[in-house]
């Protein structure tokens, strides 16, 4: 048995995990420890493992998560490129709000990236999400503008990309990285079976980093599996941070009070209005929200 090693888990199928160390990926198998333990490793986790004199390998620790994604599992997240498209499907501000403010609680960097711009110019949400704090890419996968200028943000991170079906995702990443799909298709065609059907998630070397491929990660997942605390929902809007600090009312909820600085810097435009009603519309649905429903999720 080797010395204890230290890898990230690229993906788990099968019982088995796909452990990148240095340039080497071994498989490893769980102990029964984990199933003891009640906990499994997933895709983007750090993990302790031994390796035996026929080179297979054996996990015996996971690291502590910085954070976790339920669905799809995916641990560890430096980056979460949240894709809409400007046109053809219409995009929804509070379903990008939503999974912003998801991405925000989870320590993970949201990026916007909106595309299908040879349709439309997107001049509200330009202005909407200009101003926020957040970086944000207009691309059109039809006449390339844009999306080289995404290759940086993929740099030597784990990240995943999140969207509806049909605003453009996997043109993106077929724009952004031809040879991740080729590889992809060829995987599928050994194991015979299409690429579509497979439910795991893998992690991708690229840009000295690390993509999900996620093709099934749809936002209404985020409805579904991601519930907020009424007290942590203002944290998932980082513009009003100075005016939460600012408004005077110890208990505000920031959605009605007369006085509100938040509410305030919005009727003057230093927030915009178009955020300001994706909080108040979140925090109507999570404020009976009980403690133990959130303990479940
Ligand atoms: P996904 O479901 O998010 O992976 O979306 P796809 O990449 O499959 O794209 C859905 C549809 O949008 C396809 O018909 C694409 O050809 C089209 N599409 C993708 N990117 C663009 C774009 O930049 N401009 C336009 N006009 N259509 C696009
Ligand atoms: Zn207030």
């Amino acid at each position: 048995m080797s010395e204890a090693l230290t890898g990230l888990v690229l993906k788990g199928i099968g019982g088995f995990y796909y452990v990148q160390c240095g340039d080497t990926l071994y498989s490893c198998r769980a102990r029964g420890k984990f199933r003891k333990d009640r906990i499994s490793p997933y895709a983007g986790d750090r993990v302790r493992f031994t390796v035996d004199e026929n080179g297979e390998g054996y996990l015996s620790e996971i690291l502590p998560r910085k954070n976790f994604l339920v669905r799809p599992p995916l641990a560890n997240l430096d980056k979460l490129f949240i894709v809409s498209s400007v046109s053809d499907p219409q995009p929804s501000t509070l379903i990008i709000d939503k999974t912003i403010a998801a991405a925000e609680l989870k320590g993970i960097e949201p990026v916007l990236v909106f595309t299908k711009t040879d349709l439309d110019d997107a001049a509200p949400l330009r202005e909407i999400y200009g101003m926020i704090g957040i970086r944000c890419y207009f691309v059109s996968a039809v006449d390339g503008v844009g999306v080289e200028s995404l290759r940086p943000e993929l740099t030597g991170c784990v990240s995943a990309f999140t969207g509806n079906s049909g605003v453009g995702k996997s043109t993106l990443l077929n724009a952004l990285m031809p040879e991740l799909v080729l590889e992809t298709g060829e995987i599928s065609r050994k194991l015979g079976r299409g690429r579509h059907t497979t439910r795991h998630v893998e992690l991708y070397p690229v840009e000295g980093g690390y993509v999900a491929d996620t093709p099934g990660f749809s936002t209404m997942d985020i409805d579904r599996y991601e519930l907020f605390r009424k007290e942590e929902l203002p944290d998932g809007f980082r513009e009003f941070a100075p005016y939460i600090g600012a408004c005077r009312f110890t208990s505000c909820s920031h959605t009605c009070e007369k006085g509100c600085a938040v509410l305030e810097a919005a009727e003057a435009g230093k927030i915009s209005r178009s955020r300001l009603e994706s909080y108040i519309a979140m925090y109507n649905e999570v404020k009976d929200i009980k403690e133990w429903q959130l303990s479940k999720s």
